[in-house]
C-alpha cells in the first residue's frame, strides 16, 4: 500500500498518510490530523496513480503469462513432431536396410 509521508500538524511528528484512511491519528499526541483538500487530492491521485500502474502490471503479467502458454505449447507440439518424425525415419530405414538386405541375400543366393 502506498503512503504518502507528512508530519503532524501539532507536534511535528513524522506520519504516513493512507489513501484508504485519510482520517488519522498522531502517534506521538494523539491528535486528530485533518488534511486539508489539497493533500486529500493529492492522496486520491496518488491512489488512482497506483492502480493504473497495477492494471498495468497486471496486462503485462497476463500478456506474459499468455506468450509463456504459447510457447510452451509450441514446444510440446514441437517434441512430438521431433518424435513422428524420429518414428517415422526409423520404420524408413528399416525398410530400406531390410530391402538391401534381402536384396543381398537373394543375389549371393
Ligand atoms: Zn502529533
Amino acid at each position: 500500500m502506498k503512503t504518502i509521508s507528512a508530519n503532524c500538524p501539532n507536534c511535528g511528528a513524522p506520519i504516513n498518510l493512507d489513501p484508504d484512511n485519510i482520517a488519522k491519528f498522531c502517534s506521538q499526541c494523539g491528535s486528530k490530523i485533518l488534511l486539508d483538500v489539497e493533500t486529500i487530492q493529492r492522496l486520491l491521485i496518488e491512489k488512482e496513480k497506483t492502480k493504473q500502474v497495477e492494471a498495468k502490471e497486471m496486462a503485462k503479467a497476463r500478456q506474459a503469462e499468455m506468450n509463456y502458454k504459447k510457447k510452451s505449447s509450441d514446444n510440446k507440439n514441437t517434441t512430438i513432431m521431433a518424435v513422428a518424425y524420429f518414428i517415422f525415419m526409423t520404420i524408413v530405414l528399416t525398410i530400406i536396410f531390410g530391402f538391401m538386405l534381402l536384396s543381398k541375400l537373394l543375389g549371393k543366393g
